[in-house]
């Protein structure tokens, strides 16, 4: 029984989009645990559909004046050109009132007023239009005003959206189309009602669906986007994205927030003694070591050849410290020749405690640390102050009583200032 239930489920699995990981599947219900590039690239999406689809029906709506001119007599055309000036109006206003900076509020708000402008449009047309007996073909017309709900429905369908979201969005629109029928329940028409509205429920889900669609492809570019193909840590660019968004979080919740900065000891000579290839491997390595130690709020981006930043949200400088002292206690790795393990310079500086202006500036305050870290001899961190943490290694020697400069006068100086001797 377990094995049938197993190969059922390896053939469910199956039918999921080869594009989406199954850790990512929560992804699609709710936006509460995205990653902030998908976050903002999702926001900017979403803002630059509301504004290409404002822009068209800005265009669209009054021309259709031109048909009402048509079908329908003079006083009903008048009042509907006026109104479709008045929405086109709107439309425009939405267009230039819309900019996709990246937030998601914003982008929600420039959704609702995509949907509200037609809904309104719609509502007050229906008045007019119910004021008069159409017949022939301008009640043809007219009966046309009333697939407005059908179209805003399926419009949800080119927004990369969660089902949350969607359900959120689709079910305003379906309670404002069941409420006159269901007030008038006893002298409805309650076949053609029903039929109308389970028309919308099927092009509701075939829109969510569409939607979500949407929102797999664009974790799948997102993901390819934003990780370093060799170390599979995120890129340069999306640490850069990722310490704007944080920087300024930290500075709104008055949270810290910390940030390391390592660079690979004698990396050259790997490269040099041992071929490209075998630094290649040795920089993955370093990067799968570090992330096994990191929560799962921090982020391990490659800034450059063997360089590599650690943005750590909430957390200060002791927490820092004995984070990255934990990394480096557990070794990343070996040099190639297996002789010697990988070593790291860092230097660690946090946003309170350094008294940073911006990100940029946080992370010159950590790189300036960790080339005093390389001219103090590699293989340390250094922090506040220029606080040293000694190397793991020198610690165990010292705490052994090994043969080494334990009690050197420079040894004795790291152990004076060590940042958060907590470790
Ligand atoms: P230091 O301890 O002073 O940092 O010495 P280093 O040799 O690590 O520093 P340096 O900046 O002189 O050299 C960095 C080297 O990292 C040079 C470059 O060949 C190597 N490197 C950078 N990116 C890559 C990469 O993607 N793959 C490989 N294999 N090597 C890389
Ligand atoms: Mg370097
Ligand atoms: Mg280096």
């Amino acid at each position: 029984m377990g094995r049938i239930a197993h190969r059922v489920w390896i053939h469910l699995a199956g039918l999921m989009p080869g594009e989406i990981q199954s850790s990512e599947m929560i992804w699609l219900l709710s936006p509460r645990c995205h990653f902030s590039p998908l976050t903002r690239r999702r926001a900017s999406m979403i803002v630059n559909r509301v504004r290409l689809f404002a822009f068209l029906f800005a265009v669209l709506t009054p021309l259709w004046s031109l048909v009402d001119y048509f079908v329908f007599p003079f006083p009903l055309w008048f009042a509907l050109a006026a109104l479709r000036l008045v929405t086109s109006g709107a439309f425009a206003a939405l267009v230039l009132y819309a900019s996709p900076s990246g937030s998601l509020a914003a982008a929600y708000r420039a959704m609702i007023l995509l949907f509200i402008i037609p809904t309104a449009f719609f509502v007050v047309s229906h008045e007019t239009l119910a004021a008069y007996e159409l017949t022939g073909l301008s009640a043809a017309m007219g009966a046309g005003y009333a697939f407005l709900p059908f179209v805003l429905l399926a419009g949800l369908s080119i927004f990369p959206l969660t089902l949350a979201e969607s359900l959120v969005m689709v079910s305003p629109m379906l309670v404002m189309q069941a409420m006159p029928g269901l007030l008038h329940w006893n002298t409805l028409d309650w076949a053609p009602f029903v039929g109308a509205f389970w028309l919308l429920l099927i092009i509701s889900a075939v829109a969510i669906l569409a939607g979500l669609s949407q929102l797999t492809f664009m974790m799948a570019m997102v993901r390819q986007a934003i990780r370093d193909p060799l170390t599979g840590a995120y890129s340069r660019r999306c640490g850069e994205e990722v310490m704007e968004v944080q920087f300024a979080q930290a500075g709104r919740t008055r949270s810290s927030l910390a940030v390391a900065f390592l660079d690979l000891d004698d990396f050259k000579s790997i490269n040099d003694r041992h071929g490209h290839e075998a630094g290649d491997q040795a920089l993955a390595g370093v990067a799968v070591a570090v992330m096994a130690e990191l929560r799962r709020s921090d982020i391990l981006c490659r800034w450059g050849g063997e360089e590599f930043i650690i943005v750590m949200p909430n957390t200060d400088l002791a927490l820092a410290t004995r984070a990255l002292h934990r990394i480096r206690s557990q070794g990343l790795g070996l040099r190639p020749d297996g002789n010697g393990p990988l070593t790291v310079s860092i230097g660690i500086a946090e946003k309170w405690a350094d008294d940073a202006s911006d990100w940029n500036a946080l992370v010159d305050i950590a790189d300036r640390r960790m080339y005093r870290a390389k001219a103090g001899g590699r293989n340390r961190t250094i922090g506040h102050g220029g606080a040293r943490e000694e190397s793991p290694q020198g610690e165990a020697r010292r705490r052994t009583g090994g043969p080494s400069a334990a009690r050197s006068p420079r040894m004795e100086m790291d152990v004076a200032d060590c940042v958060g001797s907590s470790q």
